[in-house]
């Protein structure tokens, strides 16, 4: 239980202290908007002490022996496996998701800490063949300085750490500023990287409602050497503008627009499987959510009539309730997005072939909509939310096309039982990364990220660290 029994982490972690800050904001829950926690709402100043202590710190973490940088995170890693109960009654209690998602998050978000204390002793260099005998060509990875991490609420813990991970075992200090909704679960991670006795400095986390003064703050210090955001395209895009000044490096993991891809050869059963899981992960709520169903004429009628059967059983409510898959979505403002998308789509011909047009309460039960077309809103925008959006194609060459008609190139998920067609999917779908036969594709071993508005970077994976390092080519002369 997360309640006034337990004492939560509310100020800001600051050089390896808690600062309360001159005013604090209210966190609520999602679900009935019953005040959780009083969180200092950090500011300019704060933010400068921050960026300060990051700098300081990195001068001795950068330094640290790879291999101990690496022990710290597996130790953070395990703390929080140890702690998964806690960890996950608090992140469901602010975000409002599943305990069996928030469980999953946690582990999840410790696999990136475990496997960036592996890659923290694989930073390897290279050294280069030279083309006369009296040179030596080395090339070394070095950290690239004190960093600014911006993380969406959808996923509290996760999204943290698949930066942070990185960041530390690059030997990069971090600032990190967590969504005003879910700040709790990264002040948590906080106090257990303090438990386990990562350095004062080392990570430093400022929670705001006021994202720009702090933000901004770190853009504008030149302590600061990247920006590594997580969040929508729109806010993206202005903190890479506001990056130019300073020349700072900057990855961007934006918002999604799935294609899911259902071929007239498909095994329904799995795409069924898959598509629950792509859908309906966090409510919907997720960047790699299947956003826009395209199924071949063929099967179509036979995959809706399975997809609605399965989304039958799907109970919404309390996330913390036994049995519950669906919690509230984050705000009033998620549910309003709904009906205007749906409302835009019933007054261009769509159907509602499952549920109903959502009220105003945060509690939204899954709705499938037929006969989707281009010019809907819903077909362009990041739905967010629990509803399925399906279109139909004639064919395998229509729904390819279909499939990378948006501005968006996150994520793609296709179904098919051929291997030629399986491959001319991979190589024609214009995403970062594509699910074939598969519904999750996220996991800390593989590279995620996308391309087009989607962003660029990529987090996970041996390449997690490009992003955290520069390289520093050395000639000698022997
Ligand atoms: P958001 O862009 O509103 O907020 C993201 C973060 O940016 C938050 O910490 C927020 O406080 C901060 N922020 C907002 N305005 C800011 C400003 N002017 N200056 C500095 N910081 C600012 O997004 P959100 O609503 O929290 O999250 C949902 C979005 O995140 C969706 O579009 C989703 O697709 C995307 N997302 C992407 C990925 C990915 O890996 N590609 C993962 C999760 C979520």
């Amino acid at each position: 239980m997360v309640g006034s029994m337990v004492k939560l982490a509310t100020d800001a972690y600051v050089d390896g202290k808690w600062l309360p800050g001159s005013r604090r904001f209210v966190v609520r829950d999602p679900f009935d908007d019953a005040p959780i926690a009083e969180v200092t709402a950090g500011d300019g100043a704060l933010a400068d002490l921050a960026s300060e202590a990051a700098a300081r710190a990195f001068a001795s973490w950068r330094t640290k022996p790879a291999p101990e940088r690496g022990k710290l995170l597996a130790a953070l890693g395990a703390r929080m496996i140890a702690d998964v109960d806690r960890l996950a009654a608090l992140c469901t209690r602010e975000n409002g998701k599943a305990l069996s998602e928030s469980v999953g998050e946690v582990r999840y978000a410790a696999s990136f800490l475990s496997w960036f204390a592996g890659e923290a002793e694989r930073a390897y260099g290279e050294a280069i063949p030279a083309s006369n005998t009296n040179q030596r060509l080395m090339v070394h990875r070095e950290p690239v300085g004190p960093c600014a991490l911006i993380t969406p609420w959808n996923f509290p813990y996760a999204m943290l750490t698949r930066k942070l991970g990185a960041a530390l075992a690059a030997g990069c200090t971090a600032v990190a500023k967590p969504a005003a909704q879910t700040p709790l679960s990264a002040l948590a991670l906080a106090e257990l990287a303090e438990a386990v006795g990562i350095p004062p400095g080392v990570i430093n986390i400022v929670p705001t409602d006021e994202p720009s003064s702090v933000v901004g703050r770190w853009i504008a210090s030149p302590a600061i050497r990247k920006v590594g955001f997580t969040g929508s395209t729109e806010v993206g895009r202005t903190l890479l503008r506001q990056c130019a000044d300073d020349l700072k490096r900057v990855s961007l993991e934006l918002g999604g627009n799935a294609p899911f891809v259902v071929l007239a050869d498909a095994d329904l059963d799995a795409a069924v499987a898959g598509a629950m899981i792509a859908k309906f992960r966090n409510a919907g709520q997720s960047c790699v959510a299947a956003n826009r169903f395209v199924l071949d004429t063929a099967i179509a009628q036979p995959f809706t009539k399975k997809l609605v059967a399965a989304i039958s059983k799907l109970k919404v409510g309390r996330g913390s309730d036994p049995g519950v898959d669906l919690g509230p979505l984050i705000d009033d403002n998620a549910v309003a997005k709904l009906r205007r998308l749906i409302n835009d789509a019933l007054e261009k011909g769509a159907q509602i072939v499952h549920g109903s047009q959502p009220g105003t309460s945060r509690l939204v039960a899954p709705i499938v909509l037929d006969g989707i077309t281009a010019e809907m809103a819903i077909w362009r925008e990041e739905i967010f939310g629990p509803v399925v959006a399906l279109r139909t194609a004639a064919n395998e060459t229509d729904a390819l096309v279909q499939a990378n008609d948006s501005e968006y190139g996150l994520v793609a998920y296709v179904y098919t039982r051929d291997a030629a067609r399986q491959q001319r999917f991979v190589d024609g779908l214009a995403t970062g990364m594509v699910g074939v036969n598969e519904g999750l594709v996220s996991t800390a071993q593989a590279p995620f990220g996308g391309i087009k508005h989607s962003g660029f970077g990529r987090e996970g994976s041996r390449h997690g660290l490009d992003d955290y390092t520069a390289l520093k080519y050395v000639a000698t002369r022997v």
